[in-house]
């Protein structure tokens, strides 16, 4: 082989993973595309069917349902969280009967996947009309808004989260310290860098191609989530290597866990349908194992309410383009 074919055929190679670059980032945004519309199609479909007397479960089911319908998967169990419950409701195994009170603060999140690729949106819908919560909603949706307009590549996500700070505080409510946006990258919801509801938290730099959820939480407490005793959501612990498992079922479970979920969160009410009997004690011993992990529904303080607003973006040349 002559000199000059060698570099002809090192210059082709690099064009074969130019074109095959080219087209996953098409793929990419086509499916994130897909997923984005399915998502703001749901959320149409079930914001008549939030209403005082509704279950919580006839209305988790229905949008997880309603998701499959329209083509997407789904990318974390339906979360429907109430007053001062801030995220990571969803309904248990065993039906609990939650129904929609009047005075109720309802959030609303879904997350749809087409092959991986994810879009994670949240609303709120109040039932509630004291004086003092009337624009619990708005403080959420203006600085979703406000920060959203922020976002472009080489912006630090810090000065996103000072702003969405200065907005809810100028709302009169606090921003919940704990909580906020997110990278999201393929099969995992929570990717690396953060976007912080404070301008002291520390921030990560946005970049060209990445999907982040702008993510505003206002709460009437102090602006701080604990774990409540409750778990109905898991997610596999992507670090685990093998670990011994002493019963069946807990190994099938896992088997099913890696074939249909894989990194992304599941609800212990999906495993229902595939295993009638153990799958609480075959959840208990994954996580006794460390395979994997729990997420404990986060409260504010009794008395206290709390509204979401979510939405997800690709950040874009010259700024961003809204998914959801
Ligand atoms: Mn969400
Ligand atoms: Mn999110």
């Amino acid at each position: 082989m002559t000199e000059n074919n060698n570099l002809k055929n090192q210059s082709d190679k690099k064009n074969d993973k130019e074109v095959e670059e080219e087209e996953e980032k098409k793929y990419k945004i086509e499916s994130l595309t897909k997923a984005g519309k399915i998502a703001q199609e749901v959320k149409k479909y079930i914001k008549p069917q939030i209403q005082v007397g509704t279950k919580v479960l006839n209305l988790i089911e229905n949008t997880e349902k309603k998701i499959v319908e329209l083509g997407g998967g789904w990318a974390f169990p339906v979360n429907v969280s109430i007053n001062n419950i801030a995220a990571h409701y969803t309904s248990p195994i065993k039906d609990d009967d939650l129904t929609i009170k009047e005075g109720d603060i309802v959030k609303i999140d879904l997350g749809v996947h087409i092959d991986g690729y994810i879009t994670d949106t949240a609303f709120t819908v109040s039932f509630n009309d004291e004086k003092s919560l009337e624009n619990i909603i708005q403080a959420t949706e203006v600085a979703l808004e406000a920060a959203k307009m922020m976002a472009k590549p080489k912006i630090n996500t810090k000065e996103l989260g000072k702003k969405i700070e200065d907005i809810i505080k100028g709302f009169k409510f606090n921003p919940i310290k704990e909580l906020g946006g997110h990278q999201i990258e393929r099969w995992t919801v929570h990717g690396k860098k953060q976007l912080p509801e404070l301008g002291v938290q520390g921030g990560d730099i946005m970049e060209e191609g990445e999907v982040f959820a702008i993510e505003i939480f206002a709460s009437t407490g102090e602006g701080t989530v604990h774990n409540t005793k409750y778990s109905y959501i898991y997610e596999l612990n992507p670090y685990a290597g093998r670990v011994p498992l002493r019963r069946k079922t807990s190994k099938q479970i896992l088997g099913h866990i890696n074939k249909n979920y894989k990194t992304l969160p599941f609800a212990e009410r999906w495993l229902a349908k595939d295993f009638r009997m153990g799958v609480m004690f075959g959840l208990q011993e994954l996580v006794q194992q460390g395979k994997i992990q729990v997420h404990y529904v986060l409260a504010e303080q009794k008395g206290e309410f709390v509204a979401q607003s979510e939405q997800t973006i690709l950040i874009t040349e010259d700024g961003f383009k809204q998914l959801t």
